[in-house]
């Protein structure tokens, strides 16, 4: 480690998504909670084969390549293909016992989520033992809100902590609902419109627009 450095630049952050295809809605999110959690980086890491979703028409590699292509050489975004190296399903649980035995049990590790994403928390693999490894750091999304009642809504209320600069000193355990840019956008959306044979230009960077047209993907 150099000298000098502070604690929290040492925190890993972590945003994982389908990413199909990245969009300026994760960017920008992004940039906001590396800025927000004061991490060198942000790593950005695109699902396997998600658990949840359909089966998908572009393969795990071409949305890496989107959004290797989107970062460019931002200094606060990388692209981690650790869920890609891994056979089968990419639970999340797996890939945070992976990091922590990389980073050791003392340094903090935050795991950024959408509300949307939280909302269907409690649907995921071994959910309530995430903040044994990891803070869950919650970002806004337009037309999502926290749930009220029911399991998750205990267990969020139980976890949840409003101040951020003592949960950067601890290493896992704690949610934090950030108050990020709401954009709406969606990959959903972005997905839709090609099939429409309309433009998706500024709803993702210009890179990913051209890798979408070469590989004619989601026509
Ligand atoms: P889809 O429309 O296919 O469901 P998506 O746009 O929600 O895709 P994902 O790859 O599923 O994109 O999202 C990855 C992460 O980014 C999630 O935590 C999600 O909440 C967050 N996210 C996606 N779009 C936005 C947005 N516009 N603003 C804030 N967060 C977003």
């Amino acid at each position: 480690m150099a000298m000098g450095r502070s604690v929290n630049n040492m925190s890993v952050a972590l945003f994982g998504g389908t990413f199909n295809p990245v969009h300026h809605g994760h960017l920008r999110i992004a940039i906001e909670l590396a800025e927000l959690l004061e991490v060198d980086t942000l790593r950005m890491i695109p699902c396997a084969l998600p658990p949840h979703r359909e089966a998908l028409t572009v393969s795990a590699e071409q949305r890496m390549c989107m959004l290797q292509a989107a970062i460019g050489g931002h200094p606060k975004l990388t692209a981690d293909n650790i869920e890609l190296r891994r056979d089968g399903p990419s639970y999340t649980i797996d890939t945070l016992r992976q990091i922590r035995a990389q980073i050791g049990s003392q340094v903090p590790l935050h795991l950024c989520l959408g509300i949307d994403v939280l909302n269907t928390l409690d649907s995921w693999h071994h959910w309530q033992q995430l903040t044994d490894y990891c803070h869950l750091i919650i970002s806004a999304r337009p037309d999502y809100h926290l749930p009220e009642h029911g399991v998750l809504a205990e267990w969020i209320n139980q976890h949840r902590r409003d101040n951020l600069e003592q949960l950067k000193q601890t290493s896992a355990g704690k949610l934090y609902v950030c108050d990020t840019s709401l954009l709406a956008i969606s990959s959903t959306d972005i997905r839709d419109r090609i099939s429409r044979g309309n433009a998706i230009d500024f709803l993702t960077p210009t890179a990913v627009v051209n890798y979408i047209q070469q590989h004619h993907l989601y026509e």
